[in-house]
């Protein structure tokens, strides 16, 4: 190869790379760097080069629940059995993005529900919180869902699920009640039409730790 090729076939790798790079920015990136813009900030300064990159890798990961389904979360994970008290799955953290704002919210969610003839393995249910919290949510539908989504696959006697959150929109804009907490909850079958166990489910929520 003669140096005026190498220098062009250098000058061509130079080319497709240029050519490449756009492509590979994600669709996110390239309007984060817009927003940056008109925030008044300049995306070629040092510190925020790499930011519509990262903020694409971030949002695509807080919101990668909506690309799972239960079927495959549960992934047969059903087991026949006969158990007749409450099983309760206590202090599942959580971390959500409000869809009005875009920004987060995070708590607690407390999941208990009184088996039929089927439990679900225990491990799954922090992953069906993690499914549906990934996602743009209100934290009333995320309870509401969660609550709703073990209802259907398990067909049992009763669901309830508490959910305790805060949220940045308004820790950190408007009002900045930066203590207070939000306290949601969804009682299906038996737990909103037996008080006795609706009441067992809230006073074990209220329970430091759960005496095993
Ligand atoms: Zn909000």
């Amino acid at each position: 190869m003669s140096a005026a090729d190498q220098k062009n076939s250098i000058l061509k790798t130079e080319t497709i790379v240029k050519v490449i790079t756009p492509k590979e920015e994600g669709l996110i990136a390239s309007r984060v760097r817009d927003l940056l813009r008109e925030l008044g900030e300049n995306p070629e300064r040092e510190g925020l080069l790499k930011t519509p990159d990262r903020v694409e890798k971030a949002l695509r990961y807080l919101t990668s629940g909506y690309k799972k389904d239960l079927k495959q979360i549960i992934n047969g994970a059903l087991f026949s059995v006969k158990y007749d008290e409450m099983v309760i799955v206590k202090d599942i953290e959580f971390f959500s993005l409000c869809e009005h704002h875009l920004l987060p919210f995070f708590g607690k969610i407390h999941v208990a529900y009184l088996p039929k003839d089927k439990v679900v393995g225990l491990s799954k249910i922090p992953r069906i919180v993690d499914m549906f919290a990934r996602r743009l949510q209100l934290q009333e539908r995320l309870t509401q869902e969660i609550a709703q989504s073990l209802q259907d696959v398990l067909d049992p006697l009763g669901v309830g699920v508490v959910c305790e959150a805060r949220h940045f929109c308004m820790m950190m804009r408007g009002v900045e009640k930066q203590h207070s907490g939000t306290v949601t909850s969804a009682m299906l079958g038996a737990f909103r039409t037996r008080k006795k166990t609706r009441d067992e489910f809230l006073a074990l929520v209220k329970q430091n730790s759960i005496s095993v």
